[in-house]
C-alpha cells in the first residue's frame, strides 16, 4: 500500500474542550504524519462550501452555524491508508455508536458537536486538502 493523504478538522466543540493537544497527539501515536496544520475561524459561507456535498441535508443549516461558531483546527495527515485508518480512529458519526478508544468516544457531545471530521474517500480527501491548503504549504 502507497502513503495516502487525507484531510482532518478538530471542530470547534473540540477545540473549545480543549482536546485539540489529545486529538493532535493520537493522530500521532496512529503513525499519521502531519503535512500542515493551522487553526483558524471559518465564515457560514465558506462553511457551506465545504459541506456543499450536505446542502440538502436537514441539518445542514445548523452544521454550518456550528462549524462557523469557533476556531478550528485543520490538518493535512499522511500515511498508508490514510482515510480509512483516520475514519477508524475517529468513530461512528454518532457518538453513541463510538467504539472505545476513538476519538468520538472521547470527546464529541453528540451526533452534530462530535469534535472531529475526516474526509471520507478520495475524491473528498483531494477537494478538501485543496480548500484549506495550498501545495507549497505541504511538507515535502
Ligand atoms: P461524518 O462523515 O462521520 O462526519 O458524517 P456525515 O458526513 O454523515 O455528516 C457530516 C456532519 O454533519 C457530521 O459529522 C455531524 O457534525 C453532522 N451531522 C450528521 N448527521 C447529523 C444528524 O442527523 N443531525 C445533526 N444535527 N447533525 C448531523
Amino acid at each position: 500500500m502507497t502513503l495516502q493523504r487525507t484531510f482532518t478538522i478538530i471542530k470547534p466543540d473540540a477545540v473549545k474542550k480543549n482536546a485539540t493537544g489529545d486529538i493532535i497527539k493520537q493522530f500521532q501515536d496512529n503513525g499519521f504524519r502531519i503535512l500542515a496544520i493551522k487553526m483558524l475561524e471559518i465564515s457560514k459561507h465558506q462553511a457551506e462550501q465545504f459541506y456543499a456535498v450536505h446542502a440538502s441535508r436537514p441539518f445542514f443549516n445548523s452544521l454550518t452555524d456550528f462549524m462557523s461558531s469557533g476556531p478550528i483546527v485543520v490538518l493535512a495527515l499522511e500515511k498508508e491508508n490514510a482515510i480509512a485508518d483516520l475514519r477508524k480512529l475517529m468513530g461512528a458519526t454518532n457518538p453513541a455508536n463510538a467504539e472505545e478508544g476513538t476519538i468520538r468516544k472521547k470527546w464529541a457531545t453528540n451526533i452534530e458537536f462530535n469534535a472531529i471530521h475526516g474526509s471520507d474517500g478520495e475524491d473528498t480527501a483531494r477537494f478538501e486538502l485543496s480548500y484549506f491548503f495550498a501545495g507549497y504549504e505541504l511538507a515535502k
